[in-house]
């Protein structure tokens, strides 16, 4: 059947409201299993209203009138110099199942579904956090990221950061280059120049979201019950909607009133469920699945160490020296020498992290999760199998994509897990708190 023109647009309207009205109640489906969880408090609404914000009721990211967004992807695109040049930074890495399943038939088969959400946002236009980006910083650490750099050039400007395989300091020294890149890309954008002291203001911006974060997490580990994993894991994806100040402000009442709880031994659960941690390819809102099953199923999520997690903004910048070339090298070090993003070559820091992530919270049992074609991580669970079975840990690896047809067989996977260490502890104590 042919269509005119007209009746082509309204077809392809109804098309955008059927896509939007899905995207939606997949988004309301996972913030009510979150609430369901139980152990909610009031001071978690800023992170949980920024998530329906951008997904549920489809608005702009919250910011001062002409300030315009720069997306971004990956944790090795430093914040602070979008803040310096006058614009916000939005992390644009997707969990979502409806943009995942237009995405499918857009880009390659075997892609990860990370990149087939974006593709699929991209292609339906309707979100307005991609929609108002002024540009987009796509560092290439993997080929799906490589491919979707090359795709979203046809609607946006894109910038492309050439991450170095290595953490060499000639490697450094390629990177310092590329942000300078970066920092003249981003003020050709804003018009505004970025000078040593909005550069110095931005750190000190990052910095108190870096402070009350790193509380944050030593709250947890000295008391991991004091929250459940879902809700921590959705404070810290927040970051990705919020300007640095205003996240930051929040995190501090929410720990604050974390402290008072850990005081009167307020706890959100028995304190001898499983301590489980998750690692692994990104899990970003609202694909929660793994931890939401995980937490059903009577297991605590106690740490993740993930990109969209502690990862992602627990490294703080320190000057190299007072000059501005100074905090750009801080930057590039920042970025570069201490992430366990499995895309460098030499990952022996991530295992070195894990080992230290486990010892700190106390885990019982190791997550590793894969999204569907992601081979950077799919790659790396041989080593960090045998690491964590050195150590006595118990871990599996579970598969999953951008769907609900496979919550069942992850929940039957979780749920035997969790009964597993269970049986390696004990009988629980019929003790609550
Ligand atoms: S794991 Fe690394 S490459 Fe993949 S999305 Fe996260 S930071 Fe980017
Ligand atoms: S690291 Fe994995 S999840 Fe992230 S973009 Fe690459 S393939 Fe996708």
């Amino acid at each position: 059947m042919e269509y005119t023109g007209d009746a082509q647009e309204q077809r392809e309207q109804r098309r955008k409201q059927r896509f939007a009205t899905k995207s939606m109640h997949m988004t309301q489906k996972y913030l009510r299993r979150m609430r369901d969880l139980g152990g909610t408090m009031d001071q978690m609404d800023p992170f949980f209203n920024v998530l329906e914000r951008i997904y549920v009721q489809g608005l702009e990211v919250e910011r001062p009138h002409n300030v315009r967004t720069v997306g971004t992807y990956c944790v090795q695109v430093p914040p602070e110099l979008i803040y310096a040049a006058g614009a916000q930074p939005v992390k644009l890495c997707s969990g979502h199942y409806t943009a995942f399943s237009i995405g499918d038939d857009v880009v390659a088969r075997d892609a990860c579904p990370l990149v087939k959400a974006i593709a699929g946002f991209e292609h339906m236009g309707t979100l307005p956090l991609y929609e108002n980006c002024s540009l987009m910083v796509v560092p290439i650490t993997c080929d799906c990221k490589k491919r979707i750099a090359g795709l979203l050039q046809e609607k946006w400007p894109v910038h492309p950061l050439y991450v170095p395989a290595n953490r060499e300091d000639e490697d450094i020294e390629h990177y310092v280059g590329e942000l300078y890149q970066l920092m003249r890309m981003v003020s050709c954008v804003t018009g505004q120049e970025v000078t040593y002291e909005s550069l110095a203001h931005a750190l000190n911006l990052t910095g108190r979201a870096q402070y009350e974060l790193s509380r944050f997490l030593r709250i947890k580990r000295a008391t991991p019950n004091l929250l459940f994993g879902t809700h921590a894991m959705a404070v810290m994806n927040a970051a990705s909607y919020l300007d640095a100040g205003t996240w930051a402000d929040a995190l501090r009442a929410l720990n604050d009133e974390l402290e008072r709880r850990a005081y009167a031994n307020k706890l959100v659960s028995r304190k001898d469920l499983p301590r489980i941690m998750l690692t692994g390819s990104p899990i970003v809102f609202p694909n929660l699945k793994i931890s939401l099953l995980v937490e059903e199923a009577g297991g605590m999520v106690v740490a993740d160490e993930t990109c969209m997690g502690e990862r992602g903004m627990s490294d703080p910048v320190v000057p190299v020296d007072a000059s501005f070339d100074g905090l750009m090298r801080s930057l590039a070090i920042r970025s570069l020498r201490p992430c366990p993003c499995p895309t460098f070559a030499d990952n022996s820091q991530r295992i070195y992290r894990l080992r230290q992530m486990v010892r700190d919270y106390r885990v019982e049992g190791v997550i590793y999760h894969v999204l569907r074609g992601c081979l950077v991580y799919d790659y790396e669970y041989r080593l960090v199998e045998e690491e964590l079975e050195g150590m006595g840990i118990p871990v599996i690896r579970l598969e999953s994509d951008y769907t609900d047809q496979d919550v069942e067989q992850l929940r039957i996977r979780s749920e035997a897990f969790v009964e597993t260490i269970k049986l390696k502890k004990g009988p629980l104590k019929a003790v609550r708190g």
